[in-house]
C-alpha cells in the first residue's frame, strides 16, 4: 500500500537525511545500518551493482575511481562551470565545455541526477522500511543559492528515484521551519549553514506561523571539503619535503590521506592537537613508508583562514539586502547554526563577530534541515495548518536587451511565487522576430550571467523599429522554478518555455532513467535476497556441521548419511547463484537436521515423557535461519550469538 506521507529529505553534498512527521513529532529515520546520516556516496561494483551510503564510502579507498561523492556540486552544471570541483574528485568527469557534466564510471556515463537518484532511492527505502508502506512523495531541500538548473536537476533526480518531489525548499528555510514551528513571538533569525560543499546564509522573519525569508546569500563553492583539501595538501607537502614522495600521485594513498585529513579536522573541533598516523602509506626502494604527524588547531586555522573568511561577504551582503528591504535598523535576534562544519570553533567565532551575538545551540545541526523538510511535507498534506512560507528567489532574473545588457524582471530576494511582465520592442525596422534570452545572475552584461534558456518569437509583421509590442512574462512557482512567456500584442502570437531543459534532461530522458533505476531496484533486491539466503544457508551448514561433529556419533548411520548428503548438496548449491536451488537445499538440510535436534532434545530431557512431543513444536528449535541479522557475514560465533542449536538446547556447559 502506498503511504500518503510526504517524507522530508535533506539531499546533502556529504550526508543525506530522511525524516517524517507522525502525530505531533518528526522522526529522523535511521537507515539499515542504524545511522541517521547516510553518506551521499555511490559506488559501482565490478558486476555493475550499485552501492549506496556507508557501504559505498567504506570501499572508497580501494575503489576510488568508481566511487562518486559530492555529486551535488555537479547538479545542473555545465562542464566549464566546474573546473574547481573537478580537481577535487577522483572520478572522471566527461562532456564538452558547454555541455552538462556527466560522470564516467566503469565505462558508463551517468548524469548527476541519476547518481543523486541512487541516494534518494536508498532514503526512500529507509523510509519505507520504517513506515511499513510504499512512499511516493517527498519534499527535497536545496541550498538557497541553487539556480534554476540545479533545482530542476534535483527534481529530476526525484523522478528517476520514483519519488514525486512535491516541493523543493531551501535548506535554510527548512531549518527555520524546524526551529520556529512552535515559536509564538516574532523573531528575526539568521540561518548560517556551513556543510561539506556549500555555504548558505538566510535571514528570516519568523513568528506566529509565518516564515518570511527576507534575504538570502551564499557560496556554492565553499564547504568542509575545501578545508579537507587544505589539510591534505599540507600533509602531502610536508611528507614530500621529508621523503621526496608525492602522495597525490597514488590514488590509494590519496584516498587514505583524504579520510585522515577530514578526521583530523573534525577532531580539532574539540581538541587542540591531534596525531595523524598512516602506516604503510607508500613505499620506495628503501622500503615501506609510514606517515606520522601532529596537527594543531592553530595550524588548521592558519591553513583555512581565507576559506572561512569567505563566509563573511555573503553574510554582510545578506544583512545589507535585509536592511534595504526592512529599514536600516533591521537586526537579527538569533543565529541558528546548521551543517557539520559549524562545529569548528573558528567558524563559530566568525559568526559571533559578524552578528555580534552568541549563536543559538538548540538545534541538531546535522538533522534540522530534514526535520524542516518533513514539516513542510506535513504542511502540504494539511496535517499542519496555518503555516505560511514566504520564500525568495536567490538570484535576479532578466532578459538580454540591445548591446548585450541585462534587463532585470525579477530582482533577487523577491518573494515567490511571483509573476512579472514587461513590454519590449524591436531594435531595427521590419525585424521579423525577437530572441528571448533568459538570464540569471547579478552582473550587468548578459555574457557574465547564466543562460537559463533562449527562444524566439517569430512572424512579426513588418513594422518600423520601436513599434511592435512584445510582452514578456516571468512566473516563478513555489519551487523556485521559472516559466517564461512572450506574446506579440499586435498579432496575439505567443511562445513560451518552462526553463526546464536547463537541467539538460528532457522528460523522455528522465523517464528512461527512472525505468533503469527501477530495474536496478529489482536487481538490487534480488541481489540482496540472494546474499541473505546465502548467508543463512552458510550459517545453517556451519551450525549443523558443528553439532554433528560434537554429537554425531550418537546418530544412526542412515540419519547421519542423510544429513551429510544434505550438507553436500547445499555446499554445491552455494557455489552457484541459483537462489531457488539454495532455498531448496536449505529446506532439505533444515528437515534433515530435525533428527539431530530431536535427538539432542530428548537427551536433555530424559525423563520427560509427558513433555513436548518434539522439536517442531518447540519454538525456535529448528536450526534454520536463526536470529542472525540478514546480510551479516556468517562465521564462528560464541554461544548465544546466533548459534541456534546451542542457544536453545544448552547442551554444553
Ligand atoms: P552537507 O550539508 O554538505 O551534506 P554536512 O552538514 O553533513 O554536509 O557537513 C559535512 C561537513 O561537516 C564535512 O565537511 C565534515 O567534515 C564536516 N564536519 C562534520 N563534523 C565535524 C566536526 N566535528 N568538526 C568540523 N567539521 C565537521
Ligand atoms: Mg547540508
Amino acid at each position: 500500500m502506498a503511504s500518503n506521507k510526504i517524507i522530508g529529505i535533506d539531499l546533502g553534498t556529504t550526508n543525506s537525511v530522511v525524516a517524517v512527521r507522525e502525530g505531533d513529532k518528526v522522526t529522523v529515520i535511521a537507515n539499515a545500518q542504524g545511522n541517521r546520516l547516510t553518506p551521499s556516496v555511490v559506488a559501482i561494483g565490478e558486476k555493475g551493482e550499485r552501492l549506496v551510503g556507508q557501504v559505498a564510502k567504506r570501499q572508497a579507498i580501494t575503489n576510488s575511481k568508481n566511487t562518486v561523492y559530492s555529486i551535488k556540486r555537479f547538479m545542473g552544471r555545465r562542464h566549464n562551470e566546474v573546473a574547481a570541483e573537478e580537481k577535487l574528485v577522483p572520478y572522471e568527469i566527461v562532456g564538452g565545455p558547454d555541455e552538462l557534466v556527466k560522470v564516467r564510471v566503469r565505462g558508463k556515463d551517468y548524469t548527476p541526477p541519476e547518481i543523486s537518484a541512487m541516494v534518494l532511492q536508498d532514503l526512500k527505502r529507509t523510509a519505507e522500511n520504517y513506515l511499513g508502506e510504499e512512499v511516493k512523495k517527498a519534499v527535497v531541500t536545496v541550498p538557497a543559492y541553487f539556480n534554476d538548473a540545479q533545482r530542476q536537476a534535483t527534481k529530476d533526480a526525484g523522478v528517476i528515484a520514483g519519488l514525486e518531489v512535491v516541493r523543493i525548499i531551501n535548506e535554510p528555510t527548512a531549518s527555520a521551519l524546524a526551529y520556529g514551528l512552535d515559536k509564538k513571538k516574532n523573531e528575526k533569525i539568521a540561518v548560517f549553514d556551513f556543510g561539506g560543499g556549500t555555504f548558505d546564509i538566510s535571514i528570516l522573519d519568523v513568528g506566529e506561523g509565518v516564515f518570511d525569508v527576507v534575504a538570502t546569500n551564499g557560496d556554492t563553492h565553499l564547504g568542509g571539503d575545501d578545508l579537507d583539501q587544505r589539510v591534505m595538501d599540507f600533509i602531502a607537502d610536508t611528507f614530500r619535503a621529508d621523503t621526496g614522495i608525492d602522495l597525490r600521485k597514488d590514488q590509494m594513498a590519496l584516498q587514505r590521506l583524504k579520510e585522515a585529513a577530514e578526521k583530523a579536522k573534525c577532531e580539532l573541533s574539540t581538541v587542540l592537537e591531534t596525531d595523524l598516523n598512516l602506516p604503510f602509506i607508500t613505499a620506495d626502494s628503501s622500503g615501506p613508508k609510514h606517515l606520522t604527524m601532529k596537527i594543531t588547531r592553530a595550524k588548521l586555522e592558519e591553513l583555512t583562514r581565507d576559506l572561512i573568511g569567505r563566509a563573511r561577504g555573503p553574510c554582510l551582503r545578506c544583512l545589507e539586502d535585509a536592511r534595504r528591504k526592512r529599514g536600516a535598523a533591521f537586526n537579527v535576534d538569533e543565529v541558528i547554526l546548521v551543517g557539520g562544519q559549524i562545529r569548528m570553533p573558528a567558524i563559530e567565532a566568525l559568526v559571533k563577530e559578524i552578528f555580534g551575538r552568541d549563536p543559538h545551540k538548540g538545534v541538531n545541526p546535522d538533522e534540522v534541515v530534514a526535520v524542516g523538510a518533513a514539516i513542510q511535507g506535513a504542511v502540504i498534506n494539511q496535517e499542519i495548518k496555518d503555516i505560511l512560507l514566504l520564500d525568495v528567489t536567490p538570484l535576479s532574473l532578466g532578459v538580454e536587451t540591445l548591446g548585450g545588457v541585462v534587463d532585470i524582471l525579477i530582482p533577487r530576494n523577491t518573494t515567490i511565487p511571483t509573476h512579472k511582465t514587461k513590454v519590449y520592442t524591436t531594435a531595427s525596422d521590419s525585424q521579423p522576430g525577437v530572441e528571448i534570452h533568459v538570464l540569471q545572475g547579478e552582473r550587468p552584461m548578459s555574457r557574465d550571467n547564466r543562460t537559463l534558456g533562449r527562444f524566439e518569437l517569430t512572424g512579426l509583421p513588418p513594422a518600423p523599429r520601436g513599434m511592435p509590442q512584445i510582452e514578456v512574462s516571468f512566473d516563478i512557482d513555489a519551487n523556485g522554478i521559472l516559466n517564461v512567456h512572450a506574446k506579440d500584442l499586435g498579432t496575439g502570437k505567443e511562445q513560451s518555455i518552462i526553463i526546464k531543459s536547463s537541467s539538460g534532461l528532457s522528460d523522455d530522458e528522465v523517464h528512461k532513467m527512472q525505468r533503469e533505476a527501477e530495474s536496478h531496484a529489482e536487481e538490487d533486491k534480488r541481489q540482496r535476497s540472494l546474499i541473505e539466503k546465502r548467508n543463512q544457508a552458510d550459517s545453517l551448514v556451519y551450525n549443523v556441521q558443528r553439532t554433528l561433529k560434537e554429537h554425531g556419533s550418537k546418530l544412526s548411520e542412515p540419519d547421519r548419511a542423510k544429513i551429510e548428503a544434505a550438507i553436500k548438496e547445499i555446499q554445491e548449491a552455494l557455489k552457484g547463484d541459483d537462489l531457488a536451488r539454495i532455498e531448496r537445499a536449505s529446506e532439505t538440510l533444515t528437515q534433515a537436521s530435525y533428527t539431530l535436534a530431536q535427538m539432542l532434545y530428548q537427551q536433555k530431557q530424559p525423563g520427560a515423557e509427558a513433555g513436548p512431543a518434539g522439536p517442531q513444536e518447540a519454538p525456535g528449535a529448528a536450526p534454520g535461519p536463526g536470529p542472525q541479522a540478514p546480510g551479516e557475514t556468517p562465521g564462528p560465533k560464541g554461544k548465544g550469538e546466533g548459534d541456534v542449536i546451542d542457544a536453545d538446547y544448552e547442551v554444553k556447559e
